[in-house]
């Protein structure tokens, strides 16, 4: 029993998005790390900044330390570390076309996402957020929103997304994530249609 905990929460830490390694305001649990206390420290397995807030873990909350991923830190699949959490680029074959960008833990893909973006119309649209089943809830898909976020600001894309639906709990993912974009339904540009096939090519 105390070997399945550790499989969730030891070594398996929740993950969130950060632009540099500083304690962040808040822990996932909402307390202010200025009151609560925060520790900085590094996890090994991800080799990313680990923090733990003071309260949590003196409560023993299976949610008290969590580790940074630099959304903006993506490699290539053949440049990508074969250890660590990292995050992979692969980017779509044609222009406006649909890239991809996936959470790798020791060189195995165990989340992804589908992006496609284009420059001259200003556009982004998230197509399909993935996670493998035994990994969910951990903050990957959140990472992976935000990495796409970094490959086309929102203040200057619109952004949207085809994944709400009226499933609840992918309701619940776009809800907890202070995603800046649409949640009506995708919003293709024409170069988006036709790098898809939706259009005739001329
Ligand atoms: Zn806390
Ligand atoms: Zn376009």
């Amino acid at each position: 029993m105390r070997d399945v905990a550790r499989g969730v929460y030891g070594a398996a830490r929740p993950v969130r998005p950060a632009r540099d390694e500083r304690i962040p305001l808040d822990c996932l649990r909402g307390h202010r790390l200025a009151i609560a206390g925060a520790r900085s420290s590094y996890h090994h397995r991800y080799a990313l900044t680990e923090i733990t807030c003071g309260v949590c873990y003196a409560l023993h909350d299976p949610l008290a330390s969590w580790c940074l991923v630099n959304p903006a830190r993506q490699h290539t699949v053949d440049g990508a570390p074969r250890t660590g959490l990292v995050l992979v680029r692969v980017p779509p074959d044609t222009r406006a076309g649909v890239g991809q960008l996936r959470l790798h833990v020791d060189g195995v893909a165990l989340a992804d996402i589908d992006v496609a973006v284009c420059g001259p119309c200003r556009r982004g649209v998230i197509e399909h957020v993935r996670t493998d089943e035994p990994h969910r809830r951990r903050g990957y898909g959140r990472v992976l929103v935000a990495a796409a976020l970094t490959l086309a600001p929102p203040d200057t894309y619109q952004w949207s997304t085809t994944e709400v639906a009226d499933d609840p709990v992918a309701r619940a993912f776009w809800a907890g994530i202070d995603w800046p974009g649409d949640l009506a339904g995708p919003v293709y540009c024409t170069d988006m249609e036709r790098a898809a096939g939706r259009l005739p090519d001329w």
